[in-house]
């Protein structure tokens, strides 16, 4: 039995790699400095791991980015628009590859980055290759071969780390018509073959390719292509031993490809599918030489290993292969967990009694190492000390006050189906708050928060450090709060907001006032490239012990007698973003979270506040990766949606706000959550993100935004009318609002002014041409 591990995170324990990357983008340091931290930061994962007991450790999980972006400069698939950089003598490779990363302009050059997206169902960015009909690989870098001499030098013999062909294939996008990506297998397949071939010639054993496609809906094309790719290296290479990895969720119906594969080792991310273990052990299927790495620590989450658990799955395994087919490992790459619970030492954020449920990637490793030694009944007084531990911590868990609060679960259980439904339907409420708010055609807002300025974040900074008082503290924001009020009063937009100056994050806020929820000093996850996020930990039971956001938005509203939306975040992404507990079902946190939201609603509408946002920009990422599991997620998440907008009268008008909107195939569930207006992300579609709220007939109200905050540019009214009626040809005019995509705070003061100024102008044409 051997342990191994998939991938470790590469920012280093306190952002080594961040501070690195900035310094050199901004100019302060050169690329040797950079690749100096970085290769320390490779060294020290390294001999952390073999010292945490990792016997096959992997190399090339390294990246001054992103994996995905460094195989496709490995693979030579460089798009067209970076040719002349790539041949400008001036430019190193590095340049290149950042360039690729995040555009550039530069000398009279500027060429917008590489598009990015999520990585599965993690909050990870990558990089999306881009490929063409006649693409042409060819491996340009040697990164990996690299990796793993410098590995080789520090006497450890790595495992490569690869993405497999089949999903680099489907992680990309095709950048013309005319063919789908997964024809180019037999071009790219060459390429890998070059790669390994490499490392054959280095006398390396084991190579990981990652093939998380395997969790996904795959055609049969698709499915079909997993099994050459993987023929073709067997046949090539019959010497190295392969890993084929899966993980986030079952292989469903890809089963029977993946139990076929002529591979050394697969592995099964046991977490997210515990019971897939059953099914391949049963089946008879699997290979008499394959391997199985049992991914039993989860890579995703902060929470202890459950010994006793995994030791059931483990030893189910042994019954029916023996021990040495068998692989202990995490989940995953840990890239996903934070780096170490140890630098924890601050106890007013998180306390000895939670930590002791925790583990971030470097006890991971120590607890898949323990794992192996148990199961292997090895370093026996060691591991059963450290057994007995592990299971006092999961017994004290179950019945922690800090965790179980009664109240909150009575709560939850009493719920009926009236608590999610608003007292009368949208045609109704429609009528009464027309009465009570008396807006325009066309009414004009924003998204919720105005420019956060230097000067704010500082305030917020010195607050925390204790250099300002609550009161001096509060002086300053109600001045901002003050201005930001006459501003929109001034440039007449017709419901106001308060701005969120007192606001960090939309999540950490209210994390920061919910029982339930600790914090950590350094537990930073990577998001993409040098940015990183630190999730709250939903460790408990969650409710409200006070209002959270009532001040702010009365204050703001006292200043005004137009009405002032308060803003809330919704519970969907307040779980969403967060390390969400593992000792009970995900929808039963998202229930207790939507509950605490609908308190603060109430209460807002008790001080006066006509209008409320929730905003739920994290529904869609929350789907599941198989599409048989939509339903029940949706079920659950809209419903949570409505429980926290449903305790007020008709007369209160709920918005909801999400980015990223795409709807396609969520739009019912989207029309089910029955806010009463929806602001969307929708200028850079040019509109086109309407076509299915139009084709679906979307009762409710909508404000598509009409430009793009992600940018300093100023958008022209004329521009602002011409997409607004575009808009009014899908959506009957009396549905519409007028909004930016989203909200300000990156922006600036300077063009925040003139745009909202603009967009004010185009309601009033708008208005006066309908
Ligand atoms: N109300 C939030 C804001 O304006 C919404 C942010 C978001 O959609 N991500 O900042
Ligand atoms: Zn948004």
């Amino acid at each position: 039995m051997k342990t191994t591990n998939l991938g470790y995170p590469r920012i280093g324990s306190k952002r080594e790699l961040k501070r690195a990357l900035e310094q050199y983008w901004s100019g302060k340091t050169n690329i040797e400095t950079l690749l100096e931290t970085a290769k320390g930061i490779r060294k020290e994962n390294w001999l952390l791991q073999k010292e945490q007991g990792i016997d096959l450790i992997p190399s090339n999980d390294f990246s001054l980015y992103d994996q995905v972006l460094d195989l496709s400069t490995t693979l030579g698939c460089i798009p067209e628009r970076y040719a002349a950089l790539a041949k400008n003598p001036s430019f190193s490779s590095h340049d290149l590859y950042f360039a690729m990363a995040r555009g550039i302009q530069q000398d009279g050059a500027d060429i917008t980055a590489m598009e990015m997206t999520k990585w599965f169902d993690t909050n990870y960015h990558y990089i999306v290759p881009e490929f063409t009909k006649n693409q042409i690989f060819n491996i340009s870098s040697d990164k990996i071969i690299n990796e793993y001499k410098e590995a080789l030098e520090l006497g450890i013999q790595t495992k490569s780390v690869l993405i497999g062909p089949v999903s680099f294939l489907l992680l990309g996008k095709e950048k013309e018509s005319g063919f789908h990506r997964i024809e180019l297998l037999e071009r790219l397949l060459p390429a890998y073959e070059e790669i390994l071939q490499q490392l054959v010639d280095v006398d390396a054993e084991h190579v990981q390719f990652d093939e998380p496609y395997l969790a996904l809906n795959l055609s049969e094309k698709e499915q079909r292509a997993i099994h050459q790719t993987y023929a073709y290296f067997a046949a090539k290479f019959p010497n190295i031993k392969i890993t084929v990895a899966n993980y986030f969720d079952c292989f469903g119906e890809n089963i029977d490809t993946a139990l076929a594969l002529p591979v050394h080792t697969l592995h099964l991310d046991l977490v997210r599918c515990p019971l897939q273990l059953d099914d391949i052990l049963e089946s008879n299927k699997l290979n008499s030489y394959t391997h199985l790495s049992l991914g039993v620590v989860d890579g995703r989450n902060i929470w202890k290993n459950d010994f006793e658990k995994s030791l059931q799955l483990i030893q189910k395994a042994i019954d029916h292969i023996g021990t040495e087919r068998i692989l202990i490992s995490p989940s995953c790459s840990l890239l996903h967990s934070p780096c170490d619970l140890d630098l924890e030492s601050n106890e007013e954020n998180l306390n000895g009694e939670i930590k002791q449920w925790l583990a971030f990637a470097k006890q991971k490793l120590d607890e898949v190492a323990t794992l192996k030694q148990l199961a292997n009944k090895e370093n026996l007084s060691d591991s059963l000390q450290k057994l007995i531990k592990n299971s006092e911590a999961q017994a004290n868990k179950k019945t922690a006050t800090l965790i179980h609060n009664q109240k909150v679960k009575q709560r939850v259980a009493a719920l009926t189906a009236k608590d999610d439904q608003r007292e009368s339907s949208f045609p109704t409420r429609q009528k009464l708050q027309k009465n009570a708010l008396n807006l325009p055609l066309f009414p004009t807002t924003t998204i919720g928060s105005f420019p956060q300025t230097k000067e704010v974040r500082s305030w917020r900074a010195n607050f925390k450090k204790g250099n300002l008082s609550v009161d001096e503290y509060n002086v300053l924001l109600e001045k901002e709060t003050r201005d930001t009020i006459e501003f929109q009063e001034r440039t007449g937009l017709d419901v106001l907001v308060h701005g969120e100056f007192e606001r960090n994050d939309m999540v950490e806020y209210f994390g920061e006032q919910l029982s339930g929820f600790a914090f950590t000093s350094f537990g930073w996850v990577q998001s993409y490239g040098s940015r990183c996020v630190k999730p709250p930990i939903i460790y408990g039971d969650v409710s409200r012990e006070a209002p959270m956001t009532v001040k702010w938005s009365a204050f703001a509203q006292s200043l005004t007698k137009k009405p002032v939306k308060g803003m809330l975040t919704g519970p969907v992404t307040i779980l969403q973003w967060s390390f969400v507990r593992n000792d009970q079902p995900r929808s039963e946190t998202c229930t207790q979270i939507a509950l605490a939201i609908r308190d603060e609603v109430v209460d807002l509408e008790k001080a006066g506040l006509q209008v409320i946002q929730i905003d739920e920009p994290a529904i869609r990422e929350g789907l599941p990766l198989r599409k048989e599991d939509w339903n029940a997620y949706l079920n659950w998440a809209i419903k949570a949606f409505r429980i926290s907008a449903s305790g007020v009268r008709d007369e209160t008008q709920i918005h909801t706000h999400m980015c990223y909107s795409e709807f396609n195939d969520i739009i019912s569930n989207i029309a089910d959550m029955d806010a009463d207006v929806i602001t969307i992300e929708c200028s850079r579609s040019q509109m086109e993100l309407l076509d299915v709220f139009a084709t679906f007939e979307y009762p409710n109200e909508i404000g598509p935004g009409v430009y793009d905050i992600h940018s300093p540019r100023v958008p022209e009214r004329a521009e602002m009318v011409a997409l607004m009626e575009k808009a009014a040809k899908q959506i009957p005019t009396e549905q519409l609002w007028i909004n930016p995509d989203c909200g300000l705070k990156t922006r600036h003061w300077p063009e925040t002014r003139e745009a909202l100024i603009e967009m004010v102008a185009a309601a009033r044409e708008c208005r006066q041409n309908s």
